[in-house]
């Protein structure tokens, strides 16, 4: 059931709302704009009825306070007004009111624009989720990493916990798509992220697909030689699929990997290490495929093999 919000100062004008909107709404009532704020940064809702005229902080002010913060500035509001003067209809919209109704209630009417907002506001949030994921794996997208990446990385750095940046790829991808075609490449592509998705399940763990068969994973609080263990696990599961290839080093499908873990201080920077990371993966190329390479936290080189 969608939560909404009802800030109102006059509790029989809220409990008026409440009754026509209880029966497919999880309706929570408020009664000051400072209660407002509080429980709607703190509170998914899908929609918040705010009334205009309040003691002390008012519904405009209120409106532009939840413009501002991140956590509620995409929460559909809807201005309740007696004042049916075109003036205050004009300030709300531009504050960025999503509608208003005006008192006395017409239940139809409430129900109409109500259901209405609230579906606007899922469609959207079905759109972001989806513009955030890869289409081929399922698993989260170069955009989503781009979002994800610098956000945990300075949480790491505040934290002064470790931080592990890790690339790995398909190997002798060119020639599998030139031996089995396109489609077979994609099949690969995603039978690989499912075995690398089954190992990253914890709720720290991030993995998404950085292009074309290049993967990245990033992982919090581990160890160097527990996150190369983890990633060592991964490569193995490809290997272990099976999946016929034909190359000078293997008869299956492999990965490389290429990975990094530090604490990061307060003058690293994240790009730097994923560069170490990228380096870390060259090197596994280099020195034959299907195996792991790490830079720990000493700046000292693991290999596997
Ligand atoms: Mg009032």
């Amino acid at each position: 059931m969608e939560k909404i919000l009802i800030v109102d100062d006059s509790l029989l004008q809220a409990a008026q709302l409440k009754a026509i909107l209880d029966d497919e709404y999880e309706v929570t009532i408020v009664q000051t704009a400072e209660e407002g704020l509080c429980s709607a940064s703190r509170r998914g809702y899908s929609l918040i009825l705010l009334d205009v005229v309040m003691p002390g902080m008012d519904g405009f002010t209120l409106l532009k306070k939840l413009q501002e913060e991140m956590v509620t500035q995409s929460v559909p509001v809807i201005l309740i007004t007696s004042l049916s003067d075109v003036e205050n209809e004009q300030k709300g919209f531009i504050l960025g009111a999503v509608d208003y109704i005006t008192k006395p209630f017409k239940p139809l009417i409430v129900k109409a624009r109500v259901n209405t907002h609230i579906k606007l506001y899922q469609y959207r949030r079905l759109a972001e989720e989806q513009s955030m994921v890869d289409q081929l794996t399922g698993i989260a997208n170069r955009r989503r990493y781009e979002q994800y990446s610098i956000v945990k990385w300075n949480e790491a750095r505040r934290l002064q916990i470790p931080f592990t940046i890790c690339m790995f790829d398909i190997d002798h991808f060119k020639m599998y798509n030139d031996t089995f075609g396109h489609p077979a490449g994609d099949k690969t592509i995603a039978a690989v992220a499912k075995v690398a998705a089954s190992h990253l399940q914890r709720r720290t763990d991030f993995f998404a697909r950085y292009g074309g068969e290049e993967f990245i994973a990033l992982l919090m609080g581990d160890s160097a030689k527990n996150a190369f263990g983890q990633m060592k696990k991964i490569r193995q599961g490809v290997e272990e699929l099976q999946i016929p290839h034909r190359t000078q080093e293997s008869e299956w499908v492999t990965i490389s990997i290429g990975g990094v873990t530090v604490i990061p201080q307060a003058e690293s920077d994240y790009i730097s290490y994923l560069g170490i990371a990228d380096t870390m993966l060259y090197d596994a190329k280099s020195h034959g495929r299907n195996r792991s390479v790490w830079m720990n936290e000493a700046m000292t080189q693991l290999w596997e093999k």
